[in-house]
This record gives structure tokens, sequence and C-alpha cells, in this order.
């Protein structure tokens, strides 16, 4: 990106916090289903209607309190229990740090293995969201340690721009873990994260190679159509089942690519953030990465 680019998505983010937390509410509806747990069962049957899956998330990150970490496990319970009565079609994303990783990585354990028992009884799946580098070698360890325990209801996320993410799935490979695949969200030095754009799309799909090579299920994560119509090419060229693999998206963002996606065959999943962080969650993405800044502006000049 161009440094006036860089000037630019600076200066918009810092002036977001400015505009009204209405204005900031009438943009999140289209990117947070709202905030309580009815509004997002409605969208997860709306996007079946549109023969999409979900996968929920309660927002919510790095706390600051115990009993924050507790209340997770608590909502997460709740999100479970009310999936398995309204037979949704959908999983549960969770973020460590929203259990209390930086906290007490012990506690946070035990609270999403207590989430992940809970799937497993409602043969429900726990993804674990990756958050930014400080937390990726943690993350992992608590995959494995509940992959030791004998839980397979779980899966893992690799970001793409990750330098180590194809030593990653190497590591990984005897596992054949459930992966998603993304580019990555959070603003990483350039010791550990590609900061090119073609070098984020190249690594995206070299470690989507080597997940496919090594047998694991792939959520594709990206709206970028580039690099869909790539991944698509290595789908086909390893001749992969469509039940080897789903695309995922973001609530909000490009439908048109994801009725395109489905149109041409692929499962598509459909991320489904709600909760009453909701303003607080949509201030730190901007503050992480200013280019959604531009999101935001555009969207709102859009109505
Ligand atoms: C289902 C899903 C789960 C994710 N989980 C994680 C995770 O666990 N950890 C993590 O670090 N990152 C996660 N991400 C975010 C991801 O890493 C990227 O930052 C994000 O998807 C943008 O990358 P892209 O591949 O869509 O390509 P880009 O080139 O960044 O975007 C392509 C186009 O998509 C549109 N777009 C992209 N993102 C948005 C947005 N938020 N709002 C509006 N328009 C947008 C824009 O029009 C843009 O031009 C997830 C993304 C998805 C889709």
């Amino acid at each position: 990106m161009s440094a006036v680019a860089n000037l630019f998505d600076k200066a918009i983010a810092a002036s977001l916090p400015l505009i009204p937390k209405a204005i900031v509410r009438r943009f999140a509806r289209r990117y947070v289903a709202g905030e309580h747990l009815e509004d997002a069962v409605a969208r997860v049957k709306e996007l079946k209607s549109w023969g999409a899956s979900a996968t929920l998330d309660v927002l919510g990150e790095e706390i600051e309190s115990i009993e924050a970490g507790e209340r997770a496990r608590l909502d997460y319970l709740r999100v479970l229990e009310v999936i398995k009565d309204e037979a949704l079609d959908a999983n549960i994303s969770i973020k460590l740090t929203a259990f209390g990783l930086k906290l007490d990585p012990e506690a946070t354990y035990s609270r999403v293995r207590d989430v992940v028992q809970r799937a497993r009884e409602f043969s429900n799946f726990v993804r674990i969201d990756m958050e930014d580098s400080s937390t990726t070698t943690a993350t992992i360890e608590i995959y494995r340690r509940l992959r030791a325990e004998g839980f397979d209801n779980i899966g893992l996320v690799l970001q793409a721009y990750m330098r180590r993410s194809l030593a990653d799935v190497e590591a990984l490979s005897e596992l054949v873990p459930s992966y998603r695949l993304c580019k990555g969200i959070y603003v990483e030095p350039e010791e550990v994260a590609y900061k090119e754009f073609g070098e984020v799309s190249d690594n995206f799909i070299a470690v989507l190679e080597k997940m496919l090579e090594t047998k694991s299920y792939v959520g594709i994560a990206t709206h970028d159509h580039a690099l869909a119509k790539r991944a698509e090419k290595a789908i086909a060229e390893r001749g992969t089942d469509v039940s080897s693999y789903e695309f995922q998206m973001l609530l909000g963002v490009d439908q048109p690519l994801g009725t395109r996606l489905m149109e041409a065959g692929h499962n598509l999943r459909v991320y489904v953030p709600f909760g009453d962080e909701w303003y607080l969650y949509c201030m730190r993405r901007l503050k992480e990465n200013p280019k959604i800044g531009r999101y935001v502006l555009f969207g709102l000049f859009k109505r």
C-alpha cells in the first residue's frame, strides 16, 4: 500500500471514534447480527434459506477480569443449547483471550474444555479463532491438549500472513486438524508476518495445498475474488471432494461472492458475530486494522 493510502487509513481510523455511536450502530447492523442471541438465531435461519451454514461468535476479546472469562463460558454453553433446541445449521467460534488466556491459561483451558465437552454431547463443533501473534503458540498448545484428551470436535485457525503457518501445518499433520485458513487481521511485525498483498496470497495457496495434501478439512475464509478462484483451482486440480472443505465469509460482506461460490457447488459457512460488545468489537477491529475503516466510511456513504 502506498504511504498516502496508509496515512489516509490512519486518519480515518483516528476519526472513527468521533462518529456518533448511533451511526456506527447502523453500520454495524450489517456486520453484526445484533445484541441478543435471538438476533443471531434469526440471521442463521435467513442464511440457511439462502443456502449457507453459520458459525456463531459471541463478541468479546481480551478480558480484564476472571469473571468475564466465566461469562464467556456460560454464554457459549447457552449458544450450544439454543443451536440444539432450534436445530440450527451452526457451530461456534471462540476466542481464547475472551476465556482468559492472558490472565490465567489453566482456568482458560478448563472453561474451553467445558464448552468443547458440551458441544461434543450435542454433536457440535468448536472452532478456535486465531488472534494476534502473541497468542499463536498458546492457542496451538490448547488445541493439542484438547486433542490429546480425545476431543476431535474442535478446529484451529491458521493465518496466511504468518511466516510460521506452513511449518505449523507440517508439525500438526499427524493430528489431521480441521482448519480455517484466512489471511489474518491483526497488524503484525515483519519478522513474523508477510506484509505484501501478493506474498500473503501466495502463502495462502501454499498453506492451503499443504492442508489438502495432509487430508485436513479446510474452511477457506476469504472475500478476495482472485484468491477464491486460485483456491477453487487448487481444489479442482486435486479432485478434492466437496465434503473435505468449505468456503467461509463474514456476515454482511460480499453476498454475490457467496452466491457465486454456492452456485459453483461449494459449501459456504458464514461467520455471525453478535452480542452487547459490538461497539467495542468494531472499534478494536478498526484500531487493529485501519484498512477496515475504509469499509466503514464507504459503507456510510453507500446508504
Ligand atoms: C469466516 C472468517 C473468519 C475469520 N477468522 C479470523 C481469525 O480467526 N483470525 C484472524 O486473524 N482473521 C480472521 N478473519 C479475517 C481475515 O483474516 C481477513 O482479515 C479478512 O477476511 C480480509 O481478508 P480477505 O481474504 O477477505 O481479503 P481482502 O483482500 O482483505 O479483502 C477482499 C475484499 O473483501 C472485503 N472485505 C474484507 N473484509 C471485510 C470486512 N471486515 N468488512 C467489509 N468488507 C470486507 C473488501 O471489499 C475487500 O476488498 C476471518 C475472516 C473470515 C471470512
